[in-house]
């Protein structure tokens, strides 16, 4: 039985992981995803993250690979409002006062990197299908690429959905 049963490997499921790993709660970690995403999708991270990246050991990481924003230009059909306001925000406040732009395809590799440094495999192709709960445990039914099923009791679940089926139990 896995103490923890993590649904989804996105930034929000491997920082969840990684943090497991520190603490060393017996974890599970699955995606129905192939691979990790190839899109910038979510581009800015802010002060509070690089912290617990810098906690992880990790921020210098981060920093190699982004880039700290100086200015956001918002462009609507010809008009451009150029706001420079983001450099040294937050300055006295933290070692890291601006806001640094890095893909989430890379952010997502480089905590998917820190969870294999410490033993953890994310388990792709693998998808949660259904689940219920009793007052101890969660029963969650996975099922792979190939089609097999596995049925997992943890002791808690973590994740998001939007399916409503599941909304009332994660
Ligand atoms: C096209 C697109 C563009 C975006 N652009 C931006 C942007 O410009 N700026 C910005 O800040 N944010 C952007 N976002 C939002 C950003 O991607 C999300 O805020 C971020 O991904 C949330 O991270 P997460 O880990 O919570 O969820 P996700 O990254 O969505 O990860 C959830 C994971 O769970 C897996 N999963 C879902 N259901 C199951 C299941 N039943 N079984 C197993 N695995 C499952 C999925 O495969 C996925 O890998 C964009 C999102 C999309 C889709």
């Amino acid at each position: 039985m896995a103490d923890v049963l993590i649904v989804g490997a996105g930034p929000t499921g491997l920082l969840m992981g990684c943090q497991l790993a520190i603490q060393n709660v017996p974890f599970r970690i699955i995606d129905k995803n192939e691979d990790h995403t190839t899109q910038s999708r979510a581009i800015v991270i802010h002060a509070a993250s690089m912290e617990i990246f810098s906690q992880m050991g990790i921020s210098a990481r981060f920093l190699e690979q982004g880039k700290r924003v100086a200015a956001i230009n918002f462009i609507i059909r010809d008009k451009v409002s150029h706001i420079p306001l983001f450099s040294e925000y937050g300055a006295g406040l933290t070692q890291y006062p601006f806001f640094l732009a890095l893909e989430q395809s890379k952010t997502e590799r480089l905590l998917q990197d820190f969870l294999e440094q410490h033993g953890h495999v994310v388990e792709r192709n693998m998808e949660l299908v259904s689940l219920s709960q009793t007052q101890e445990n969660v029963h969650a039914l996975l099922r792979n690429k190939e089609g097999k099923e596995e049925e997992v009791i943890a002791k808690w679940l973590v994740g998001y959905s939007v399916n409503p089926g599941f909304a009332k139990l994660v």
